[in-house]
């Protein structure tokens, strides 16, 4: 997306917005070039998405501001897009291999599932630094005492969007969320199936796309 146009394609831009639908031969007229002249800038106008254009009608403006467009990117994307593997560990897992899971994962965010990849809990890194400050033995003591458990868990699916995920993370102030999918457990129930991992870095990699697009 182009958003800083040179000052020929803001005047065809002032054209097409007053007088459009228009054809290139009409533009190219009232700027007194030729239309090979302006060839490149209507190619660059079109692919912007701010012009479009209809064979034997000419170009229209399309009301789409390029604010506006990022909008629509950031809520046709779905977390199932982008999310991340998740990283888990075992309830029983003690605090001490906790931490070194979230070394060796370079995560900041862990979730606590039990058999069969169900959801149960969420560890982050404060949640460990404040048991660890608590003078416990971490080799002994189980991830279970510290996390975040259901049903106070914040997650997120597949098929929400970019946006509304990101939200939510800045409302409920957390790092990530597990993407989670709806499934039968062994008991019958139904579980929060763990299948992947939605976080403040998910966001960053798309803003960092979206500005070399
Ligand atoms: P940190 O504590 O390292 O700043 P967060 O801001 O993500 O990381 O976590 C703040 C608190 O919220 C922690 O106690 C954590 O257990 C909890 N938490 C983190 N993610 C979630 C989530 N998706 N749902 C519910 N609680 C969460």
């Amino acid at each position: 997306m182009y958003l800083e146009f040179t000052k020929r394609q803001e005047a065809i831009l002032e054209i097409v917005k007053k007088q459009g639908p228009i054809t290139g031969e009409q533009i190219a007229e009232k700027l007194s070039l030729t239309r090979a002249t302006l060839r490149p800038d209507m190619a660059i106008l079109t692919m912007s998405g701010l012009l479009g254009a209809r064979p034997r009608v000419g170009y229209f403006f399309s009301g789409k501001t390029p604010g506006r467009m990022v909008a629509e990117k950031l809520h046709k994307m779905k977390v199932g897009a982008i999310k991340s593997v998740p990283v888990v560990v075992d309830e029983k897992c003690s605090v001490y291999d906790a931490v070194v899971t979230m070394f060796i994962a370079d995560v900041g965010t862990l979730f606590v599932v039990r058999e069969g990849g169900f959801l149960e809990g969420v560890i982050s890194r404060k949640d460990l630094l404040k048991i660890t400050l608590g003078g416990h033995d971490i080799h002994k003591l189980p991830v279970g005492v510290v996390m975040t458990r259901m049903p106070n868990i914040i997650y997120t699916d597949q098929d929400e969007s970019l946006w509304s995920a990101a939200k939510r993370l800045l409302t409920h102030e957390i790092d990530a969320m597990p993407v989670i999918r709806w499934k039968e457990d062994p008991q019958g129930a139904n579980g929060l199936e763990v299948v992947g991992r939605f976080s403040k870095t998910n966001i960053t990699r798309v803003f960092v796309e979206l500005g070399e697009d």
